[in-house]
Parts: structure tokens; C-alpha cells; sequence
């Protein structure tokens, strides 16, 4: 900064220095040339009537004698008393006397007739010329006057000559304080134009400081000058222009946050690519999608990053026809995985984002729709077969079966049958919707776990009897466990488990119900000895509507749905259902439940 001060009112100052210098020469040359035409003016006015006065001497001596001698004492007296050199010259050109010669030399004088002054001077005017006389060694003035007789001829010439070298001294004379009061004058300047841009050129560093700040992307920064002129206005424009750029660099920044903000937390995948098809943007859930890290997949490829032809069709599509391309595609890498895939094409030119790509993960809306698909078909199909039992009941009866006291009987009593069994479909259906709109605000309680049992056991004690089954309490016996759990929602796990227990028991069977405390939650374990199930299908009794032996569970009034209900109330309370089974032996169901 200090440097570019000090060359900047450096700079300033020499210019008006130089400024004063060439206005000092030109008005030098200027008056010179004036005072000069002046006094040479002056001299040639004071020459005539000197040579008029001489003229009148010298012309009797010239009409009337020829006495050369004469002539030249005449004339080198003349000369010297009017401080002029003084020559007659004749019309042939021969100097016949001269002020400055002595007579006997005027023989070796040149033949003056070609003389410019002398030439002009017979014709009858005064010549006059200015020229540089070798003989005196300076600028002279030479002025020729014709000298006529009564006839009015020129019978010489008298020519006064003048050095110039008088003017010349006397504009020397004059030009001396002339150049001393300019050299005053230029460091007079020079030192003025030092202070004066000293505090110029102190404002203008702080404009460029200012600048500098600007330009390094800094607009804090405020300069303040005060000077009224020119400056302070460009210093307000320059605060303003920061002030402005400043607001719409924070707009430009706020406007960017927001955007990223958007495309990070959008659970759709946004790609942005350019014309030529390399990718500009890629947000956390399209690298989630894909398998790609933003940083390797910027400045490349589409089809190179994401490995889809399909995708980078569909993208290219849009940006030819710059309109909404949208499809549905399943990723052939990873099982199950679908997506919907929407192309928008925004632009052609070069620079610009070309197309954007909003991928949605569709595949759990897919799984969701099979689930669905699957449930209705299931349900459907196990309200049919009731349903088309039952109408076979009746037409059997319309057809004549009703005059059949017995027989009708025993198709009512099948038709009961078949009515129970669907109103324990439709009872356990409600009952697992209720479960699932229930599952958000589940409301629990502090139960003590053997006291429920108790009174679940108490339901199931003629069940016991009937089968002839020997059922083994163990929680009974431990009063302290105590269990978070909805009432309810307890009770269903416990009679559908216990239930199922009993249903595929054998004879002279066994059930033993315990529980084990765990680090954070409570197991409890329903045992049996009855038929087991195969290996390869434990893993699936928890789904709706499976069935081991389907005939089997129709014939004990099984709807499929119990197993399924138990899971959705223990998932519901934050636990977990497992299954241990062993075909022909026997099976371990058991639940977690938070402890209290
Ligand atoms: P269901 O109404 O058919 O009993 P569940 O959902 O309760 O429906 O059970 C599903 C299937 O799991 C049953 O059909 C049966 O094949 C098998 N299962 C359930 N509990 C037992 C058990 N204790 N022993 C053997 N198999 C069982």
C-alpha cells in the first residue's frame, strides 16, 4: 500500500512538474520570439533614419567626387560615430567603401551584387536580410537603402549592418531570472502537489485498500472519506457496492443451504447431469440407492456410475423431448428391489443442468402390495370354504333332505359348525386389525405375570380334563415377576399359545409354562408333547393363514390366524416370538416382555 502511494502522488507530482516545465518553455520561446521581432523591429526603424541622415551626407560625395579614399575615411568615420557598420556598395556589386575595411583591403572584398539585401535595394526599395556574417562570426542585421541621383537612378547602394548578438544578449539578460523564477516555480509545484496529493493520494489508498479487501472476497470492510468532491462519492458507491454484494452473497448462500438441506434429507434419490451426460450432483439418498460416493461420481458418466442402461435411456429421452419421463425398474443386482425412476429434462444448453433424475425406492410399497394381494386372496379363500359348505347344506336341504328329520339335523348341527368356524375367522381378523391399528398407543400396565396366568389357566381346566393333559405351572411358584403389558393383549398371547398347545397334543400329553428373567425383559416358555413341527416350516407358523397340516388345524377349529396374532401383540410390546420343534416329539413356544 505505502508503495503505491508514493508512486502514485510521485507520479502526480512529476506530472505537474512537467506540466509547468513544457508551459515554462513555450512561454520562453513564445516572449523571445516576441521580444526578439521587437527589438529587431526597433533596430531597423532606428537603421532608416540613420541611413536616411547618412544618405544625405554621402550622396554629394557620391554624385559629385570620385575620390574613393575620401569616401572611405567619410565612410569609417561615419560608422564609428553612428555605431553601425557602414558600406556603399556600386551598382556592378564592387563595395566602394566600408567601416569596418581599410581602402586598401577593399580590393581583396568579395562582389556583393548576388547579396539578397543588395539586389532588392536597386531596384529601388530597402533590402533588408538577417544573416550570419563568417567575417564577424555572428548574426548580423543587414538593411540597403538605393542611393539615387536627380534622374532618380540608383547610383549605389549603402548598406548598415547591425550585429544581432545585442538582442540576443539582452533576451539572454532577460531570460536568466526568467529560468531562476521558474525553477522557483517548478519547486514551488512540486512541493504544493506533494501535499496536496499527499492527502489525494491518502484517500485514494484507502479506496484501493478497500479494493484489495473486495476483490479477496471480503465486504466488511468500510472506507470512509470525507472530502466532499469526487472521492467521498466514489467511497459511498463503493460501501454501497460491497454492502449490496454482500446481501446477495448471504441470499445466494441461504438459497444454497436450503437446497442442500432439501436434497440431503429427501428420501428420494436426485441425480443432476449436465449435457454431455457427466453428473453434477448426486444427494445421499441416490448414493444410498446406488451403492456410489458423491465425490467419485461427480464429472462422470451416468450409465459409468450408476450401470444402467434403462436409466440412462429414459434420461436421455427427457432431455431430447425436455419433458417428464417416468418408469418403474427392478434393480437386478438386489433381490427385491424396485424402483420408480422419473426423468426431467430441463435444458440443452452447454453450462447448464440438462436433466434432473428423482429415484424413489418402491420396494417395500411393492412388498406391501403382494402382502396385501396375498391376505385377500387368503382370507377370501377361507371364507369360501365355509361358505360354499354351508350352501351345499342348503340346497341338499331345499332339495328334499328337510323332510329328513335326522338328516337335517345333522346338517344343521354341520352348518353351526361351519358358522362358528367363520365367526372365529371373522373374530380373529378384527382381532389382528385391532392389534395393528392399536400398535401405535398400546396402552400397559404393571401386571404381576403369575396372577394372569392364573386366570388364564382357569379357562383351559375342563380342556385339560377332556385331553387328559398334565399341565405344569412353573410361574406359580415365582410371585415377584412382574411384566409392563396390556392386560388384554397378554391374555390373547397366553390363550392362543396354551390353545395350540392343547390342539396338537396328544393324549396323556404334557404342558409346562415357565419363565426366565432376562437382562432387560422377561421369556416365558409354553411346552408341549404333541405332534412337533417339521423343520423347514417353523420359521413360517407366525405367518397369517399357514398351517402345517391344514385339514388337521380345519378339524380342530383352527383359523391359521393365531400364531400371527400372538407376534403382532409381542412385537407390539417391543419383544420377540421364537418357536423351537421337534416333528413327533414336541414343540417350545416362547415371547419376550420388558421387564418392569
Ligand atoms: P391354527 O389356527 O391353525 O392353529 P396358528 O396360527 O395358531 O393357527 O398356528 C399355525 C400353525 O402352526 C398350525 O396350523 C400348526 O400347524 C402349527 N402349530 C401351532 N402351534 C403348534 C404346536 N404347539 N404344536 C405343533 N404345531 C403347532
Amino acid at each position: 500500500m505505502q508503495f503505491i502511494r508514493k508512486s502514485f502522488s510521485r507520479k502526480l507530482a512529476l506530472t505537474y512538474g512537467l506540466l509547468f516545465l513544457l508551459v515554462f518553455i513555450g512561454t520562453y520561446f513564445y516572449s523571445s520570439k516576441v521580444i526578439e521581432n521587437r527589438v529587431t523591429g526597433q533596430l531597423e526603424e532606428s537603421l532608416t533614419v540613420q541611413a536616411k541622415l547618412l544618405r544625405h551626407i554621402l550622396t554629394p560625395l557620391l554624385i559629385e567626387t570620385n575620390d574613393q579614399s575620401k569616401l572611405g575615411e567619410l565612410v569609417r568615420e561615419l560608422g564609428k560615430e553612428e555605431r553601425v557598420r557602414l558600406t556603399v556598395i556600386d551598382p556592378g556589386g564592387v563595395v566602394l567603401a566600408d567601416s569596418e575595411i581599410e581602402s586598401e583591403k577593399l580590393g581583396e572584398v568579395e562582389n556583393h551584387k548576388m547579396r539578397p539585401e543588395i539586389q532588392e535595394a536597386f531596384t529601388g526599395n530597402i533590402g533588408k536580410s538577417v544573416r550570419y556574417s563568417m567575417t564577424l562570426n555572428t548574426k548580423m542585421l543587414y538593411m540597403a537603402f538605393p542611393t539615387t541621383n536627380d534622374q532618380e537612378t540608383v547610383i549605389a547602394v549603402l548598406r548598415l549592418a547591425l550585429p544581432l548578438n545585442t538582442v540576443h544578449e539582452m533576451l539572454r539578460d532577460a531570460g536568466h531570472p526568467l529560468l531562476a523564477g521558474s525553477g522557483a516555480g517548478i519547486l514551488f509545484v512540486l512541493i504544493l502537489s506533494f501535499f496536496l496529493n499527499h492527502s489525494v493520494s491518502k484517500k485514494v489508498t484507502k479506496l484501493t485498500e478497500a479494493a484489495k479487501y473486495y476483490s479477496e472476497g471480503d465486504f466488511t470492510r468500510r472506507v470512509h472519506v470525507s472530502s466532499g468532491d469526487e472521492l467521498e462519492i466514489l467511497a459511498k458507491a463503493m460501501n454501497q457496492m460491497a454492502f449490496t454484494i454482500k446481501e446477495r452473497i448471504s441470499e445466494i448462500e441461504s438459497e444454497r443451504a436450503k437446497f442442500s438441506a432439501i436434497l440431503a434429507n429427501m428420501a428420494e434419490g436426485v441425480i443432476a447431469i449436465d449435457c454431455s451426460g457427466k453428473i453434477l450432483i448426486v444427494n445421499p439418498s441416490a448414493e444410498r440407492i446406488f451403492n456410489i460416493q458423491s465425490q467419485d461420481a461427480r464429472g462422470r458418466g451416468l450409465i459409468e456410475v450408476i450401470r444402467n442402461k434403462k436409466i440412462d435411456e429414459i434420461m436421455m429421452e427427457a432431455i431430447k423431448v425436455q419433458s417428464l419421463v417416468s418408469t418403474e425398474i427392478e434393480i437386478p443386482q438386489s433381490e427385491n428391489k424396485f424402483l420408480k425412476v422419473s426423468a426431467l429434462g430441463l435444458s440443452k444448453e452447454e453450462g447448464s443442468v440438462a436433466g434432473i433424475l428423482v429415484i424413489s425406492d418402491i420396494s417395500e410399497i411393492r412388498k406391501l402390495e403382494n402382502v396385501r394381494r396375498e391376505f385377500v386372496a387368503n382370507v377370501s379363500h377361507e371364507l369360501r370354504t365355509p361358505l360354499t359348505s354351508i350352501k351345499g347344506f342348503i340346497e341338499t336341504l331345499l332339495g328334499g333332505a328337510l323332510s329328513d328329520g335326522e338328516r337335517s339335523k345333522e346338517f344343521l348341527k354341520m352348518m353351526e359348525e361351519d358358522t362358528a368356524r367363520l365367526t372365529r375367522l371373522i373374530d380373529d381378523l378384527l382381532e389382528l386389525s385391532k392389534i395393528e391399528s392399536k400398535e401405535a398407543d398400546l396402552k400397559t400396565e404393571l401386571l404381576v405375570l403369575s396372577q394372569e396366568m392364573e386366570k388364564v389357566i382357569l379357562a383351559f381346566e375342563l380342556q385339560f380334563k377332556e385331553k387328559k393333559i398334565y399341565f405344569e405351572n412353573r410361574i406359580s411358584e415365582n410371585q415377584t415377576i412382574k411384566v409392563f403389558a396390556n392386560r388384554d393383549g397378554l391374555k390373547q398371547v397366553l390363550v392362543n399359545l396354551i390353545d395350540n398347545a392343547i390342539k396338537y397334543n396328544k393324549e396323556n400329553g404334557k404342558i409346562f409354562i415357565w419363565a426366565e428373567q432376562k437382562k432387560k425383559d422377561i421369556e416365558i416358555f409354553v411346552e408341549d408333547t404333541g405332534c412337533g413341527i417339521p423343520e423347514g416350516a417353523i420359521a413360517r407358523v407366525f405367518e397369517r393363514f399357514y398351517r402345517v397340516d391344514r385339514a388337521r388345524s380345519r378339524g380342530l377349529g383352527g383359523t391359521g390366524l393365531g400364531l400371527s396374532i400372538v407376534k403382532h401383540i409381542v412385537e407390539a410390546h417391543g419383544g420377540k416370538v421364537s418357536c423351537q420343534s421337534e416333528l413327533g416329539k414336541g414343540s417350545v413356544f416362547s415371547f419376550t416382555l420388558p421387564v418392569a
